[in-house]
Parts: structure tokens; C-alpha cells; sequence
């Protein structure tokens, strides 16, 4: 086997400040209280990146205030005028994604490969899809006069930051809602940076607000008397609460929480490709993924036969730095999710399963774990029932399509699910039966803006993009 020579990405391509203020009512403001700042690390290196001002109380209600006086002038632009600001925001995402890219590895710890390729042309595809629909609204099949909500809160986790940012902001914007957004507290960089495209778009003040800090001051957001509409993407947990405290309001809600999908392997399924699609859909982003094949579900006949192929694959990952241009797998996002890993991971092996890694070196200064299997699971391991959020997969068995299917829907959740099958017939039959908001065939983890994403039971409500991403955001 032959050894890569390094092939870094440069970081000089990016400014970050050594802090930043909060972005309320188009300008970078101090904190209302002094003594309110954080510090994001880079992951990979444990490096002190910048520090960034926590939002309490009285910030979040300046950015409320701000996004509800621009909310009259904004909603009432014409819709192909609202279009040239979502189509400016997406072109200077194009035009800066190298940067946003670099920055995003660094702050996040995901492979410079994946930022580049796939989180920043998906944000930017984002919005230059939901300016296609700015002036069309009347024809989205919501009724013949479909109005904003108003001033939207949105709060948003740390594994797709830039992304889920746009998910969030670009249907929001398109419906003539405005916005107060909240980045996770270890990742709220690419935010602050969007704030400055927001400015350079010249998108008018107080349409988009972003307020930094924690999980408090994401709690003071959606509970803030003055939202309209809260939109949540996080853990199940987290999103229960947020569901009973507006309970009884007038505020509408979409949630988007865990998942635990299974991705199903039957016995006539391509395997070498199938390897590839289990590898991406547990693999991809550390499985910091919400929709990730966690579970894996093999035909028993082919179960040698892809064990023995995943195995000889995932020895040719490369777990490293973020920036170097041939890494596969990055860092894990904090030294909390890490923990959290690490626990279930153990926890796995007591409960009897038999866990598998490469052979693979990990830096000693950062956050790593290493890519790993567990075989040997049954239904009732925490390892096949509970959000690992990392790069662990629990492998399952099966003898029939029925059984399958029932290993599958045997979850809390029901965000996605993968089938690996030659025939096509089985594919129609089974994704049927499947009680996921998103089925993949002979495919994993593929996204698109024209498509709506979303989940059933503990996974959530409400669909985020393609035309049904408007509904949530329209009166
Ligand atoms: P959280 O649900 O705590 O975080 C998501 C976002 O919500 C963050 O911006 C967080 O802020 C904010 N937040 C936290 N508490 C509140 C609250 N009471 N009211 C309003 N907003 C709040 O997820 P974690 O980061 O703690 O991750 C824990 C687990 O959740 C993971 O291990 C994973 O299993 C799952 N998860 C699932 C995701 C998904 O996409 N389905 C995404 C992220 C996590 P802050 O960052 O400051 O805490």
C-alpha cells in the first residue's frame, strides 16, 4: 500500500477576529452584559479559536424587537424582490465558500473534503432554490393568499452548521418571515460569518439576527413572548422541552431530532457498493448525523461476505487532520459528544456485542475516536437503540424481508432509512413498510434541496426543504 503525502488546505485563507459580538439589527453589537463570552476551540487541535459573547434576556430582545420591525417592509416586497437577496446571499456563498469551507473544518473538525464539497455547495443550493419559490408562494399549493408567520426563532445544532443554517433561513426569508437564529455554542463561527454575507448581500437590517451562547439562550429565544414561529433541529430531549414550553402558545413549531436508521442489506445487493453506502452512512461527518445508517441490517447469507468487505474498506479510512485534503474522518465536535461516544461504546461491550476498529493512530492533542464496528447486537443492546452520534455502527441480522422490516421500525425514531436490493420491486415493497421520513435505495445520506427531509414519531415534525419546507414558514 502506498502512503499520501500531506496534502493540507490552507488556513490563511481565513480572517477570524479574536472575538465577535452578537449581529442584531445589521451591525455587530457588544452583549448587553459584560461579563457574556465563550470560547470556540478548534476540535482536531483543542486551539482557542476566538471568543463570542453569550446572548441573555436583553439581547435576545433587541434581536427579537429588530426582526419584528423589519418583519412589515420585508413581507411586504415583492416576492421576486425578496428573490434577488436569497439569489445575492447564494452567489456570495459560492463566491466565499472556500473560505466558509476552511472555516467551518476548523471550528467544526469535519473533513475539509466534506465542507467543501458537500456542506457548502448544499447551502449555497439552498438558497438559490428557495429564491426560485420567493415569487411563486401563490402557486406552492398553500392557498391562494399564503402570508409569513412573522419573526421566526431558530435554534441549530453543531454537526451541519452552515448547512442547517440555511435550511433554516432560506425558506424563512423566501415566505417574507424574518429571522433570530441561535449557532450551537462550539460552532457558532460560519454564523457570524454569514452575518457579514448578510451585510454584503445588503439584506436590510434586522432581517437576520444571530445571537451566540448556549443552550440558555436558545431557551430565552423560543420562549421569547414575541416569536411567532420556533424551528428546532437538536437532540430528541432537548426538543421535548421546547415542545411543552410553548404548548398552549400561538407560536407554531417544526422539530427535527434524532434518529436511528437502519440501513438494510439484502442478499442480491451489489455488496462492494452497498460497502461504500454503510461506510458513508455511518462514516460521513464522524456520524455526527442525525439521519446516519447507525444500524446496520445484513441478510444472514451475505453476512460474512459483507463483514469481511467493510472491514478490509473501513482499514483504508484516514482519521486525521480536518484540513488535510485525503482525510476521511475528522475530529469528533467536542470533548462532550466524545465522552458520550466513548460511554455507549463501552457500554456495548459489556452488554456482550464485539466491537471492531482498524488498526489506526490517533492525534494525541484533540478529540478523536477511532472508526468501529460492533457485531453481535441484538434489539435490546442501548447500542441499537439509543443515538450514538459518532462513528459506531451496530450491526444486526435478518432471514426475511419481513423480519427486516420489523428490525427497522423497531426504533423510537423514524427519520431515515437505507435498503441496499437489486430489485426494484423489493425496494417499492419494503420503503413502504418502513415508517421513516426519508428512504434511500442503493444509496445513503444523499441530499437535496428539492427534497423535503423530516421524521415521524421521536424524530420530529414538520418537513424541512423542497416545496413542502415552505408550509412550515407560511400562514
Ligand atoms: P442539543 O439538542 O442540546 O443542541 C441543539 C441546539 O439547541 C444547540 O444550539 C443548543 O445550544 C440548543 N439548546 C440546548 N438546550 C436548549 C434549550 N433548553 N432550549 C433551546 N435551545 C437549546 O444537542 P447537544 O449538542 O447537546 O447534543 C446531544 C445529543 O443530541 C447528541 O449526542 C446527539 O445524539 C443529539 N443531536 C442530534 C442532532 C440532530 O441533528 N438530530 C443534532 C445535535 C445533537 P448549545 O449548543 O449551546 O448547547
Amino acid at each position: 500500500m502506498f502512503e499520501y503525502a500531506p496534502a493540507p488546505e490552507s488556513r490563511s485563507v481565513v480572517d477570524i477576529a479574536p472575538s465577535y459580538g452578537l449581529f442584531i439589527d445589521g451591525e455587530f453589537v457588544p452583549p448587553a452584559s459584560s461579563g457574556g463570552v465563550f470560547k470556540t476551540v478548534n476540535p482536531a487541535t483543542e486551539e482557542v479559536l476566538a471568543e463570542v459573547s453569550t446572548a441573555g434576556p436583553e439581547d435576545v430582545d433587541r434581536a427579537v424587537a429588530a426582526a419584528r420591525r423589519a418583519a412589515g417592509t420585508w413581507s411586504a416586497l415583492p416576492g421576486a424582490e425578496r428573490a434577488k437577496f436569497l439569489f445575492r446571499i447564494a452567489r456570495i456563498i459560492q463566491e466565499r465558500s472556500r473560505e466558509l469551507a476552511v472555516l467551518e473544518s476548523l471550528d467544526n473538525g469535519k473533513p475539509i473534503r466534506e465542507s467543501r464539497d458537500v456542506d457548502l455547495p448544499l447551502a449555497a443550493a439552498h438558497f438559490f432554490y428557495y429564491a426560485g419559490w420567493a415569487d411563486k408562494l401563490r402557486h406552492a399549493g398553500f392557498g391562494d393568499d399564503p402570508r409569513p408567520l412573522g419573526v421566526a426563532a431558530q435554534v441549530i445544532p453543531w454537526n451541519f452548521p452552515m448547512l442547517m443554517l440555511a435550511w433554516k433561513i432560506a425558506p424563512a426569508l423566501a415566505t417574507g418571515n424574518t429571522v433570530v437564529l441561535k449557532p450551537a455554542e462550539t460552532t457558532p463561527l460560519s454564523a457570524l460569518f454569514f452575518a457579514d454575507v448578510c451585510r454584503q448581500a445588503d439584506l436590510p437590517a434586522g432581517v437576520v439576527n444571530i445571537v451566540t451562547g448556549a443552550g440558555e439562550t436558545g431557551r430565552t429565544l423560543v420562549e421569547h413572548p414575541g416569536v411567532d414561529k420556533v424551528a428546532f433541529t437538536g437532540s430528541t430531549e432537548v426538543g421535548r422541552q421546547i415542545a411543552r414550553s410553548i404548548a398552549g402558545t400561538r407560536k407554531r413549531l417544526t422539530l427535527e431530532l434524532g434518529g436511528k436508521a437502519a440501513n438494510i442489506v439484502f442478499d442480491d445487493a451489489p455488496i462492494d457498493q452497498a460497502v461504500e453506502g454503510i461506510v458513508n452512512g455511518i462514516f460521513f461527518n464522524q456520524g455526527h448525523v442525525c439521519c446516519a445508517g447507525s444500524r446496520l441490517l445484513i441478510q444472514e447469507s451475505v453476512y460474512d461476505e459483507v463483514i469481511e468487505a467493510l472491514k478490509r474498506r473501513m482499514a483504508t479510512l484516514r482519521v486525521g487532520d480536518p484540513l488535510d485534503k485525503n482525510t476521511d474522518i475528522g475530529a469528533i465536535n467536542s470533548a462532550e459528544q466524545l465522552e458520550r461516544i466513548r460511554t455507549l461504546s463501552d457500554i456495548g461491550a459489556e452488554e456482550g456485542a464485539e466491537r471492531w476498529s482498524p488498526p489506526c493512530e490517533l492525534p494525541a492533542q484533540g478529540f478523536w475516536f477511532a472508526p468501529t464496528i460492533f457485531t453481535g447486537v441484538t434489539q435490546a443492546h442501548r447500542i441499537a437503540r439509543e443515538e450514538i452520534f459518532g462513528p459506531v455502527l451496530s450491526v444486526l441480522t435478518f432471514r426475511t424481508p419481513a423480519e427486516a422490516i420489523e428490525k427497522a421500525n423497531n426504533t423510537p425514531y423514524g427519520l431515515s432509512a437505507g435498503i441496499w436490493t437489486e430489485k426494484g420491486s423489493q425496494i417499492l415493497a419494503v420503503a413502504d413498510k418502513l415508517r421513516a421520513g426519508v428512504v434511500w435505495a442503493n444509496t445513503f445520506n444523499k441530499f437535496d434541496p428539492t427534497s423535503p427531509f423530516g421524521g415521524y414519531k421521536e424524530s420530529g415534525y414538520g418537513r424541512e426543504g423542497g416545496r413542502h419546507g415552505l408550509e412550515a414558514y407560511l400562514a
